[in-house]
Formats: C-alpha cells, structure tokens, sequence
C-alpha cells in the first residue's frame, strides 16, 4: 500500500483506505422471517403482510421488496392476485401453508370494471371521480369487529370497494374515524415508511368501537347475494336471475349513474324519499340515500332490482333523467356483448314512443305521492274540480283503469284522459286546474285576492279588484269574476272566525231535513 501524504489520487479503492464490509441485509434471504403472526379469519394478505412489517419496524415497500423480492411501487394491491411463485416465496419465508396463504387473497373471484376500486357504490365515484390516492385508500371498517379482534386486522370483504354493512354484526360499517370524525384511509404495501395499520391517521386513535348502526335486512342480502356472485361469477338477481358479474357491474353502474349524474337535487331527494317510504327505511338509512355512502347506494340498487319493469320508469320519471340510450351512451367501456344483456335487463329504461291511451302510465308512476297520499291531498282540498281529479289519479296510482278511475270521480272517463294528457305536458299542479280560454287566477291567487278583498273596506268594489289582479298577478280579470270573488268575501272583517263560504265547497248535509207536509203521491 502507497503512503499518502495528500488527498489520494484517482485509482486509489476506499476500502484500500479504511476497513469496510458488506452492508448487513435486513435479515438473511431464504430464512424464515424473525417474527410470526398468526392470519385471523377472513383477514386480507395487505393487512397481514402490512402488520408484520410493523412488528420488523420496516415500511412495507421494503420488506416485500427484501422478504419476497415483490416491488410493490409500480402494484400496491398485487396482494389481490399474486402469481404462485409469490406466494410460495411468502410461504416459505412465514411458514404459512399457501392454501391459508390463498384464502388471504382475492385469487379465483372474479373482477370486472374497477369494482374493487376504494368507495366503489358511493355518489363520489359520479360527483368527483377524480379520488385522490395520495393520502391512502379510503376503507369502511366495522368498529365491533376490531373492538372484539386481539389483534385488529382488515378483512378481505372490506377491501372490495362496495361492501357497506359488516355480515356479522349486521351493522353499518364506518367510513370515518370514531376520534376525529376523519375520513378511514390506510397506506398500503407502497408504503414507504412503517405503517400502524389501523390507527387513525389524522388523530392516531384506534378504529374499534362498540357500538354500530343497525343495517337494514335488505341490504345485508343484497349484499352477500353480490359477494356470492363475485365469487361464483355469477350473479342470481331476483326479478331478472343469473346475471354474469361483468353485466352486474354495468348494471349497477348505469343505475347508480342515472341517479348521479344530471340530475336535480331536489328530484334526487323526491325519489329518495319514495325509496325511504316503500322500504320502510328510519331517518337515518334514509339520510344514508342522500349520502350516498356504499350502504345508501345498497339500498338504492336493492329498491330497484327488486321491480325493475316498474320501479326503473317511475325512477326515471321522478329524476327527470335520461332514458336507456342515454344512460348507456356515459359508458365507453361496456362492450355490444354486456349492451345487449343490459338492453334485456333494463328494457324498462328504453324509450317507447307514447301512443295510445296507455301512455298516461310512466306518468301517474312518476307522480312523487303515493295513491293513498293523493287521496289524503284530495280529501284536504277546498275546490271540487281539485278534489276530482286527485281523486282520480290516486286511484290510477291504486292500479284502477281509467274507466274505473273516472267512475269514482264521477267524470265521464274522456274527462279522466284530458286531465291525464294537460298533466303529462305541463305537470300535475296545471292538471289539477280547469283550462280556460283566457288566464284565469289559480287557487293560490284566488286566496290571496280574497285576503286582500277583506283586509279593508276601500277594497270591495269590482273594479279595485280588478286593478289588483292586474297589479299582481298580471291577470285580466272579468269583472264577474270580481263580483263572484266581492260577493263571498265582503263582509268577512278582519280576523273574524266566521266560517268562509265556499265556491266549490264539499255538500254537507245539514240536519234533518223537515218532512214534506204535502202528499208525496198524489192519487196514490
Ligand atoms: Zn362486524
Ligand atoms: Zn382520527
């Protein structure tokens, strides 16, 4: 060795200069790793390969990359579906036998259009597709099952994207953290620093709680019907049967979409609203809808498979959305192959030109109330023609034809039809109303002219009101109509409780009548 007595020059090896060795690995490759945890039931290889890595105080990137030569950079979820070689590798260095190994692991269930993807069914996926992955996959947990597990672990069902209720316990699962109220995400085998798997990331606490929102009973079946039918690859529906998991996948998406996308909030909330009513759902599954969470959009899909051929026309009509065409044309990627299956398992949603007289059903289906809420709007209503026809769209509603429908309301059925036709064209408040040549007051206006008439004496005279109505309303009122309206309202004073006379008001009997003092049958 060459003496130096400057800085060596080039060609001089550093390990001439000063003793060096290997760097040690991090624990010798082809050995059996130092720590062992034994996989809980139904636990997910990420959670499992995650938590080991916590006990060696590794990230999880490197101890794939070092214990299985897996480099999770590029694949975070490869634990999904590892090649047999991966799992061998994984096998031999935890002494896990590779079935259990398997079971781990999504191998053999079938997959189609991202349906494992984070937050799978929520509105988000149509609102904001663009999920930001940075901070971690969001995930819903059950807080009871963590709170009873020794060692908390994320099942494999929580990891597919769409799941909402734990089978378990029957509850719904969580998305935030009990602590902090903070969105649940986990980092994942890309981590690259040590990950604490189930505490919170924001606050740190822990994700167990006791206690969890009862799930409603249609849910939890749907739900295990769609997780039997990801494994099996197929799906039994029980108004349409077996659907293949591809087509399930795009019929969820198409329903979900048409509820999503385009359309008005409050319209969304009107068939909400009917959904709530007819599964009968409490206050808070019924906030679970405007949420939009996987369990809400559970409940949405549940609602509508269960009477496709009605309740997608009347879903359609309430959201004012898009009919199938159109639904299917938001998707790019749904192949002629599923279009076909779909086109026969939402026939319902295709356009069919309205002819005939049955046309009137989408709409009477499309009406927000129910038959019996129509009818309890008829029996409030104050003017005859009003009562008439909410009588006869309640019994439309009921299933009645309209010959019936127009023999409860006491119209010829030609009446029922035009009312049907004035309200497929301009909505149900102008089919409650009589046509007239000329503008003629609503019920609302009639109202407030009345209050006006008899809020003051210098108001009674015809030709007042008819400067009002002009003034107000913009309406050319008659001046019989004005009389009709002075007539009724004059001498009501201000504040008094005297009962208003009607225009059109119920007949009500009154009393017993006096008996007629001439003879009824003369001759007789
Ligand atoms: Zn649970
Ligand atoms: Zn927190």
């Amino acid at each position: 060795m060459r003496a130096s007595s400057g800085p060596p020059s080039v060609g001089v090896l550093r390990s001439d200069l000063f003793a060096v060795s290997a760097m040690p690995e991090a624990f010798p490759a082809r050995a059996m790793l130092p720590v062992h945890i034994e996989p809980g039931a139904d636990e997910a290889l990420v959670s499992w390969l995650v938590q080991l890595s916590w006990a060696l105080r590794q990230s999880p990137l490197m101890f794939s990359r070092h214990g299985f030569k897996v480099d999770a950079a590029g694949d975070p979820e490869w634990w999904r579906r590892p090649s047999a070689g991966q799992l061998a590798t994984i096998a031999e260095r935890t002494g896990v036998e590779q079935a259990r190994l398997k079971a781990m692991t999504l191998l053999g269930w079938s997959i189609a259009r991202d349906d494992e993807g984070a937050q799978r069914f929520t509105s988000r996926r149509w609102t904001n597709p663009k999920l930001g992955r940075r901070k971690g996959r969001r995930v819903d947990v059950c807080g009871q099952c963590l709170a009873e597990d020794e060692r908390p672990y994320l099942r494999r069902l929580w990891l597919l994207g769409w799941i909402g209720v734990c089978p378990r316990h029957r509850t719904q699962l969580i998305g935030q953290c009990p602590g902090c109220r903070c969105p649940i995400r986990f980092k994942g085998l890309n981590a690259k620093a040590p990950v604490d798997l189930l505490a919170c990331q924001k606050c740190g606490r822990g994700l167990a709680c006791l206690q969890g929102q009862r799930a409603n009973d249609r849910s939890v079946d749907l739900q295990s019907l769609l997780v039997a039918g990801k494994k099996t690859g197929v799906v039994l529906l029980p108004s349409v049967g077996e659907v293949e998991w591809a087509t399930m996948m795009a019929v969820a998406d198409m329903l979900l979409g048409m509820i999503w996308t385009g359309v008005a909030t409050q319209h969304r909330e009107q068939l909400f609203n009917r959904i709530a009513r007819e599964l009968d759902l409490g206050w808070e599954d019924r906030l679970s809808l405007s949420l939009g969470s996987n369990y809400g959009s559970l409940l949405i899909l549940d609602w509508l498979v269960a009477d496709l051929p009605h309740r997608l026309p009347a879903a359609i009509g309430i959201l004012k959305s898009v009919r199938f065409e159109g639904l299917l044309g938001r998707h790019n990627d749904i192949d002629d192959d599923i279009a076909a299956h779909l086109r026969t398992i939402l026939a319902a949603a295709i356009a069919t030109p309205a002819v005939g007289r049955g046309a009137w059903h989408p709409w009477i289906e499309s009406l927000p109330d129910s038959a019996s809420e129509l009818r309890e709007r008829a029996a409030r209503e104050r003017y005859k023609h009003r009562r008439q026809r909410l009588t006869a769209f309640a019994a439309l509603k009921a299933g009645a034809t309209v010959g019936e429908a127009a023999a409860i309301a006491r119209v010829q059925p030609m009446s029922v039809y035009r009312w049907l036709d004035r309200g497929i064209e301009h909505g149900l408040e102008a089919a409650l109303e009589r046509p007239t040549g000329r503008p003629a007051l609503t019920s609302a206006q009639s109202e407030a002219l009345a209050q006006w008439v008899c809020a003051d004496r210098a108001n009674q005279n015809r030709h007042a009101i008819v400067a009002q109505a002009q003034a107000r309303f913009g309406i050319e009122l008659s001046l019989d109509i004005a009389s009709n309206l002075l007539r009724k309202h004059r001498d009501r004073k201000p504040g008094s409780v005297r009962r208003r006379r009607r225009l059109w008001g119920p007949m009500k009997p009154r009393g017993p009548r006096a008996k007629p003092t001439h003879d009824l049958a003369p001759g007789s």
